[in-house]
């Protein structure tokens, strides 16, 4: 079985499994009780917290941890929307996971006017769009910093300065950039930064929101409550062996990311260059637009993208959309592309990362044009 769907989730690394262990087993206190055992914990989720917030490139008291990205964006979506009176208008790009979207919708229904930013056909936000889009009503601008479906990277920095200039917040969804590209926060103009532990080899439950500037402490309120932790803003015992993880896991992306990334983009290039060697009729999605190194978004036309995961048993692909539900319906990030609806149910994500074999990209080509020349010639 080979394993191409690192943006949907990566496996836990065995380093990050051991540093975990003697926060399950021996450091088991809750790291806010004052006796020896809640202090050793505390001691091991402050550690923690410096190597995120230093591999992130943010204070260590400005991280809130969380159970991943889907909670963080919707801390600071509906946290922001209630600080203020004032500013009404919500603006989030069309291409933003659902867990930005959702929340997105639900603040819509509470009296804000939600804008989505549309992105070009090469799958990156259009700032123009975005200058006639933020004003001075704007409380938010939330925007990936790289799409998880095509791995499009997205102008952050040139948005946030629009955002800047109306006094509006701006949101980063970073759970995809993390261990992929360098990502400065204060440097990109970010206030608020969404991450997932498992997204760059550590434990699944467990993220965190950064809350970065002045700007985003002044607006932003807890939308859960009960006993104070993460400084209010999300309370509940703290995950600290997750936290030690994904502390692990940043320490590792650090170290390794800048070699990894080099080696995966050489992947994904080897395996499209392939691809489109045996199927010319293959269509790259955002392949003019600078991607996330491992990740490819291609459709094979004629052949739904479920029935090629069916023919394709030896890899594990993701028709795009298959990290948020499983459900069946045309990706919206292709959509909002301007791909056609039929072409987009034909898509395909294949995404390497750091554990995958040199000759993986080939066999997995070649897996995929067996299964496509085999479908297409039962439906001629
Ligand atoms: N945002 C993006 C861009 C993602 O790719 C994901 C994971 N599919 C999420 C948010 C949700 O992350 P989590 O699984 O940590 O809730």
């Amino acid at each position: 079985m080979i394993y191409v769907d690192n943006n949907a989730t990566t496996p836990c690394l065995p380093e990050v499994v051991e540093a975990m262990l003697p926060f399950l087993t021996e450091v088991y206190g809750n790291s806010s009780s004052p006796h020896e055992c809640g202090r050793e914990a505390a001691k091991g989720l402050k550690q923690a917290r410096e190597t995120i917030a230093q591999t992130i490139s943010c204070s260590s008291e400005q991280v809130i941890f969380t159970s991943g990205a889907t909670e963080s964006n919707n801390l600071a979506i509906l946290g922001l929307a209630k600080g203020t009176k004032h500013r009404r208008r919500i603006v989030v790009t069309s291409i933003e996971h659902k867990s930005v979207l959702a929340p997105a919708k639900q603040v819509d229904e509470m009296d804000f006017e939600l804008v989505h930013l549309p992105v070009t056909r090469d799958g990156v936000v259009n700032v123009d769009e975005a200058r006639a889009r933020i004003d001075d009503n704007t409380l938010l601008i939330s925007i990936q910093a790289a799409n998880n479906e095509v791995g499009t990277i997205q102008p952050v920095r040139q948005v946030a300065e629009i955002a800047h200039e109306h006094g509006a917040v701006v949101h980063c969804d970073c759970a995809q950039i993390l261990g992929k590209e360098s990502f400065p926060l204060r440097e990109m103009g970010v206030d608020l930064a969404s991450f997932s532990s498992h997204k760059v080899y550590g434990p699944k439950g467990i993220g965190c929101l950064v809350i970065g500037s002045p700007l985003a402490g002044r607006y932003i309120r807890p939308v859960l409550f009960g006993g104070g932790q993460e400084s209010g803003f999300r309370p509940g015992t703290v995950n600290v062996a997750g936290a030690v993880g994904f502390a692990c896991a940043c320490g590792i992306s650090a170290k390794e990311g800048r070699d990894d990334q080099f080696r995966i983009a050489q992947m994904r290039d080897q395996f499209e260059n392939r691809l489109l060697a045996r199927l010319p009729s293959v269509k790259v999605h955002g392949e003019n637009s600078k991607r996330l190194s491992g990740t490819s978004n291609f459709a094979i036309p004629g052949i739904s993208a479920d029935m090629m995961i069916s023919n394709t048993p030896n890899v594990c692909l993701s028709n795009g959309s298959a990290c948020e539900s499983g459900a069946i319906s045309p990706s919206h990030v292709l959509l909002s592309m301007g791909i056609s609806r039929e072409l987009a149910e034909s898509s395909l994500r294949v995404s390497f990362g750091k554990l995958n074999a040199k000759t993986d990209p080939l066999e997995v080509a070649d897996e995929i044009t067996l299964a496509a020349e085999r479908l297409w010639s039962q439906l001629a």
